[in-house]
């Protein structure tokens, strides 16, 4: 069970977080480790000297541009924050999140990432958006945002005690249908956007957060991969529809060379 979690962190500035995050992964048996974009040098000194032993996680770690390369096979992607956003999203506790572990791993393909942001700026809302639920660490409300490793450290926490109650590995259940992955999700929702466009529900240049709800919407459904096939088919007919078949070609000459 342990293996199927990454740790995702976004555009981390310092070193030495990056290896108290290996650290409080070794300790609680996560090694699945994931950097978008970083904004130092991953393995310094202060990497090792952080990690206490645990620098061969940050050896073997994944570095990518983009949170979608990141968890493009992930069935289930959790964004931690400090704060709350404009616009809510599903939130959980750590505890719930933990508790949750075993039946989403028992889905064919289950994967899960939990997903940390910049020491100084955090999760934006666009990365945020992509996530199918929040987590916030209770914390005092004058000051809730803990050191990036220590939010590490309590997730993960909260991973390794689900697992000493479940045992290892999480039944697959036999009807399990395989969830749709992140990148599924994505190019969904890419296509969603191009055919409302093209039907003229939606204008990107007053979007009034239409994509957003409707993202929101979506992965609080949790499709499995072939609900979204039946659904990216309806998209599929919908955009031929709204599109007027091209010109055969003579007629497309016959309006000389700007065309009309
Ligand atoms: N100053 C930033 C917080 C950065 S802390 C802000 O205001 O958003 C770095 C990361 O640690 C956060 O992006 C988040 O992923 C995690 N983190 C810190 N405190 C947290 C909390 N109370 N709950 C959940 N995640 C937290």
């Amino acid at each position: 069970m342990l293996e199927r979690i990454r740790i995702v962190l976004i555009g981390t500035s310092h070193p030495g977080n990056i290896g108290g995050t290996a650290r409080a992964m070794h300790n609680m048996g996560l090694a699945d480790l994931a950097l978008v974009a970083p904004r130092c040098e991953p393995l310094t000194a202060d990497t090792v000297s952080r990690a206490s032993g645990a620098d061969a996680l940050v050896h073997a770690a994944r570095t990518v541009e983009t949170l979608e390369e990141a968890v493009a096979d992930c069935t289930l992607v959790v964004g931690a924050s400090a704060r709350s956003r404009t616009l809510p999203w599903p939130m959980i506790t750590p505890r719930a999140l933990g508790e949750r572990l075993p039946e989403e791993l028992a889905a064919a393909d289950g994967r899960v990432a939990l997903v940390f942001g910049r020491e100084d700026s955090g999760l934006t809302n666009a990365e945020l958006q992509r996530c199918h639920a929040h987590v916030h660490i209770p914390t005092n409300p004058d000051f809730s945002s803990l050191n990036l490793a220590a939010a590490v450290q309590v997730l993960a926490y909260e991973c390794r005690l689900t697992w000493m109650a479940h045992g290892e590995a999480p039944a697959e259940k036999d009807d399990a249908q395989p969830l749709a992955s992140h990148e599924e999700l994505e190019h969904y929702f890419t296509h969603l956007e191009r055919t409302l466009i093209a039907i003229g529900f939606h204008d990107p240049a007053q979007p009034r957060q239409l994509m957003a709800r409707l993202r929101r919407f979506t992965l609080r459904a949790r499709p499995e991969r072939m609900e979204l096939n039946i659904l990216r088919g309806i998209l599929s007919n919908t955009e031929k529809l709204a599109r007027p078949e091209q010109p055969a070609t003579g007629e497309r000459a016959s309006r000389g060379p700007e065309g009309d």
